[in-house]
């Protein structure tokens, strides 16, 4: 299995480990022909502006967005952000390829990064350790959309829709291999 990790900026060194892990084959993703062949793709934390700006540099806006729909492609955080299709303002390049509502920087200041023990019922009993950096928050889902991952409040921080799946969270900063795992059984349950 081959899976690509966008490589503009932020934290996928840290997703290629984990998948390396796991034995899947792992492709860094800059221009549009390091799409070719790829079985999935990681989208990573980081900042989306500077992952948006980048892209469209790169001639990478079209592209992604072609395989997103095609293929199986995950976006942490900054990564959440890009796929989303509205993020209430329209001057950043985004994917708009999940149809669900995200609000950036979500938490404000004051509790810029945190972590949590969150259930997440599609991994087992045992929740998940997540690790929130200047985490969005997702504010609405469209129909086909499932909630994967709720905060005690009820605000949604994980969601899968069909071959798509989102995390506001880090988990390629934990140890725990059990979401690259998920991925990886979506990419070849297709
Ligand atoms: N706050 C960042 C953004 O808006 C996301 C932070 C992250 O990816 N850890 O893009």
């Amino acid at each position: 299995m081959k899976v690509g990790v966008l490589a503009l900026q932020g934290a996928f060194i840290e997703h290629e480990k984990k998948l390396r892990q796991l034995g899947a084959e792992t492709v860094e993703v800059r221009l549009p022909r390091d799409l070719d062949g790829l079985d999935g793709l990681i989208i990573p934390g980081g900042e989306s502006t500077t992952i948006g700006k980048l892209a469209v540099e790169f001639g990478l806006i079209e592209p992604l967005r072609t395989f997103a729909q095609q293929h199986p492609t995950w976006g942490t955080c900054a990564g959440l952000i890009f796929l989303a299709k509205d993020i209430g303002i329209d001057r950043q390049p985004i994917l708009g390829v999940m149809d669900i509502t995200v609000n950036r920087n979500a938490f404000g200041r004051q509790v810029d990064s945190f972590e949590i023990d969150l259930p997440l019922a599609r991994l087992g009993d045992m929740p998940f350790h997540a690790i929130f950096i200047r985490a969005p928050i997702i504010t609405a889902v469209g129909k086909q959309v499932e909630t994967l991952g709720q905060l005690d409040d009820g605000r949604i921080v994980a969601a899968q829709s069909g071959h798509l799946l989102g995390t506001a969270f880090h988990p390629e900063l934990t140890n725990d291999l059990r979401l690259h795992q998920y991925f990886l059984s979506m990419i070849k349950d297709r």
